[in-house]
């Protein structure tokens, strides 16, 4: 396995190399989970090299700290100004970028609050997440037998590093069994997510996915896909999708930075509609391919430069 490397990590505000990105054993977040965090894509587009929704990726991490009583100690503007300087200084076209916020060394014990908060953001050059072949051909899934976290026990919108436990499980169970995902249920039985994307279903005309009730981080890429569908006419309706709708789908597909736009093709073996990807599926790859990649304007303001910038607007 290839290690995960490039030149510079900001930590703290400072650049500093890569190997010297360090945190004490002590801190709070290895022992409790008590991290958040960001994925989020620079695209080369026909335009330089531009980050796709950055001011909201930054708003979700400022959010998912809100939610656990963690102020992070920098502005807005000095953390996604500091993603752009990251960029910079390992001198990417195209990379993702993780922004992580932990709880670090200080207090022991449960109680996050006495203990410090770290900032860290990393950028490295990173492929297709479930695969080359995934975008055209789709992938074979599972539904997943484990559940995804009750509303009132961890957060889900909340991108925090302890939710990852529950996507783990989600994403081994499948692996191990030769799936490339997971699909898990909430806890009243109804269709949630992937470990760590979100999903659309084509049934009778309408795009259906699960709303953010239903367990689910609310996905940024999710809410592109929803407003390119909608430009197309496509009617998209958030509400609860039973389970065997993923049986009786005409079509299904994931969203989410990491997996941009990916069909699957097939559901615990039963094949999704034809088996093969559909046209609605193959016309929102297109449009949200042909926007990241600078192939037609920036009409909503998603993209932010990252070497001829002229800052970062606010969402
Ligand atoms: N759900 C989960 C659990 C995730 O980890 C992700 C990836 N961040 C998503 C959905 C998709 O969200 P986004 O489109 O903002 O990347």
């Amino acid at each position: 396995m290839s290690r995960i490397r490039a030149d510079k990590i900001w930590k703290n505000g400072k650049l500093v190399d890569w190997d010297d990105a360090r945190v004490h054993v002590m801190s709070h977040a290895l022992h409790y989970g008590t991290s958040w965090f960001e994925g989020i894509r620079c695209y080369q587009t026909k335009r330089g090299s531009e980050i796709f929704r950055l001011p909201e990726h930054v708003k979700r991490l400022f959010d998912s700290c809100k939610i656990y009583r963690t102020e992070i100690p920098f502005s807005w503007d000095e953390i996604s100004e500091g993603i752009l300087e990251t960029i910079r200084a390992n001198r990417f076209r195209e990379c993702y970028i993780r922004p992580l916020v932990i709880r670090g060394y200080g207090s022991i014990g449960v109680n996050p609050l006495g203990a410090p908060v770290e900032v860290f953001l990393m950028v490295w050059e990173w492929g297709k997440y479930l695969g080359d072949e995934a975008l055209e051909k789709g992938v074979d899934v599972r539904t997943s037998s484990w559940l995804r976290a009750a509303p009132n026990t961890f957060p889900s919108m909340a991108k925090a590093g302890g939710n990852y436990l529950n996507g783990g499980l989600i994403k081994m169970e499948a692996a191990v069994e030769g799936f490339a995902e997971g699909v898990a249920m909430d806890v009243n039985g109804y269709v949630s997510e992937g470990s760590g994307e979100n999903i659309f279903l084509v049934h009778q005309g309408r795009v259906v996915t699960p709303p953010v009730g239903a367990s689910i981080l609310s996905g940024i890429t999710r809410d592109s896909a929803i407003t390119l569908l909608q430009e197309r006419g496509v009617e998209v309706v958030q509400e609860q999708v039973p389970r065997e709708m993923l049986y009786l789908a005409d079509e299904i597909f994931f969203t989410g930075t990491a997996a941009e736009v990916t069909p699957v093709r097939s559901v615990d073996r039963i094949d999704v509609g034809s088996g093969s990807r559909g046209p609605i599926t193959r016309q929102l790859q297109e449009d949200f391919f042909a926007y990241v990649r600078g192939e037609v304007p920036d009409r909503h303001g998603w993209m932010t430069a990252v070497y001829q910038s002229a800052g970062v607007p606010t969402p």
